[in-house]
């Protein structure tokens, strides 16, 4: 795709690029198109989502540092854009577990997201992490649903997202529900 891209930009004079963190919703779209064209295949199609560019599997479970040695080798041939993430449980109480992941990041990767959770209930004063449901997210103290009480911030795609004020579409929904903490 990137000899491709350079192939492009030679021949027309301007610059393509291969963008490895595709658009919100594509994670839903490619996956329906391809269900639509090739079936409902197992493991692939039948999860409703693709997990984004080069990432990890969202399902699995690597440490965040075999995570990054997985993803290391693939933002040179995307300079449309591309970004690391790891996902933690709340740190607070233990901050030199994310040092240790930027200081092993810092010689390694462009650009790492940290995903901890930072959702907050105004109802009951719960502060972590919320649980995915059906169609959001809720509570898991007191089962608060009402974005106007329940502050719910999940990276939705490179950037973080509000998807109990703004719903997201059903893949990127079903890939956020399925990730796994790379730490205990
Ligand atoms: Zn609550």
């Amino acid at each position: 795709m990137k000899a491709n891209a350079d192939n492009w930009g030679n021949e027309y004079g301007y610059h393509f690029s291969v963008y490895s963190t595709p658009s919100e919703s594509l994670t839903d779209r490619f996956c329906r198109m391809d269900a639509e064209k090739f079936g409902v295949i197992e493991d692939i199609t039948d999860k409703e989502y693709y997990t984004n560019s080069f990432h990890y599997d969202v399902r699995k479970n690597p440490t965040p540092f075999e995570k990054l040695d997985f993803e290391k080798d693939y933002p040179q041939y995307c300079s449309g854009g591309f970004i690391h993430y790891c996902e933690y449980p709340v740190l607070q109480q233990n901050p030199k577990a994310l040092e240790a992941v930027w200081d092993y990041a810092y010689d390694r990767v462009g650009y790492l997201g940290t995903n901890t959770p930072i959702d907050h209930c105004y109802e009951c004063d719960y502060e972590g992490d919320f649980l995915p449901t059906a169609r959001g997210f809720k509570c898991p103290n007191c089962g608060n649903t009402d974005p106007k009480t329940a502050d719910v911030v999940k990276r939705t795609c490179g950037y973080l997202g509000n998807p109990q004020a703004r719903p997201m579409v059903n893949g990127r929904h079903k890939e956020i529900s399925s990730r796994v903490k790379h730490m205990k």
